[in-house]
């Protein structure tokens, strides 16, 4: 039910009955998650809302209609869930899901499909989906989640109303290295653990002397690349938290551009502002899909050299552009 949303989701749970309300509803969302965990269930609600002749959202106004009951089932042919199929979404997938919705409607006057995880969208399924979203059919919403919204094509994001959720964490009063924590655990435990070892503390320091020693340097920073960063970061799982670490730092570099609030790196403020005067938006939101991108394949057997040096070519690359 969307209201089990409303505290908790407060803006973009009115947003979204307003969009109703005022009959002003997208044909497109683009729900960004922010890491919160509950955005798929969020969706489903949203949609029910839709679907529903009595535009359910709590359990007074609905008497169990049939699209209720079957959307609950997983049943109801006018909403479409669409996951990642292995690695991607698939460009079939989305074929299937317009030879589907091209039929009439046989219940009601709207269908839904959800893309979950649009940043896995690859080069072919995001431009089928783009000419899906170009021309967008009367009663068809499409809802997508992305847990990274500079990862999904900026032609996509444009198409779509953006909904950002609030992730439930609040962190506000923990030191830069407990928020990380919070971040690379997937447990209480795990994160006690991880604040409690000294050397994840020693590790935060490296990378963000890496990261200020390229920003400065630039491709020389190859060179003194197992000084900087071979001689602490060797195993695969040490070598993919270190990239998240990058991450959120460009993230919050980004924050700082957009005069958004810091949300990792409050410790940090003198090195994130010297990075983030050198760098226009599109450098940095360039340099996120790059370190995204290269994260996922840390999951893979990949050369820790070659790793490396292919990331500070590609950083170096998006400097080009300005
Ligand atoms: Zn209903």
């Amino acid at each position: 039910m969307l209201d089990d949303f409303s505290l908790e989701q407060n803006i973009a749970y009115k947003t979204l009955i307003n969009s109703i309300k005022n009959d002003k509803l997208s044909h497109a969302y683009l729900i960004e998650t922010n890491g919160y965990s509950k955005a798929l269930d969020f969706a489903i609600a949203f949609s029910k809302y839709l679907l529903c002749p009595n535009n359910y959202s709590n359990n007074k106004k609905c008497d169990k209609c049939m699209q209720c009951t079957s959307i609950d089932k997983n049943e109801f042919i006018e909403l479409k869930i669409i996951d990642p199929d292995g690695q991607w979404i698939k460009k079939s997938q989305l074929e299937e899901l317009q030879e589907e919705f091209s039929k009439k409607s046989i219940v009601g006057n709207k269908k839904v499909y959800i893309i979950n995880k649009a940043e896995k969208l690859n080069a072919s399924s995001a431009n089928s989906l783009l000419k899906f979203l170009e021309e967008p059919e009367e009663g068809i919403i499409a809802i997508l989640i992305t847990e990274n919204l500079y990862q999904v094509l900026s032609t996509i994001v444009s198409r779509c109303q953006v909904i950002s959720l609030k992730n439930k964490l609040n962190l506000t009063n923990l030191s830069t290295n407990e928020k990380i924590a919070h971040y690379i655990s997937n447990n209480v435990d795990d994160i006690d653990q991880y604040i409690k070892n000294e050397e994840n503390f020693e590790k935060l320091k490296k990378v963000l002397e890496f990261i200020k020693y390229y920003e400065e340097n630039h491709t020389n920073t190859i060179i003194y690349i197992n000084k900087l960063w071979h001689d602490y970061f060797k195993e695969k799982d040490d070598i993919y938290n270190a990239f998240t670490v990058i991450l959120l730092f460009y993230k919050d570099i980004l924050n700082i551009k957009l005069n958004k609030n810091i949300e990792i790196f409050n410790d940090y403020i003198e090195i994130l502002q010297n990075i983030e005067e050198k760098n226009t938006i599109d450098t940095i939101t360039a340099k996120i899909n790059v370190i995204m991108n290269l994260r996922e394949t840390i999951k893979f057997n990949v050369n820790p050299n070659m790793l490396m040096d292919k990331f500070i070519i590609e950083l170096e690359r998006c400097e080009e552009h300005d």
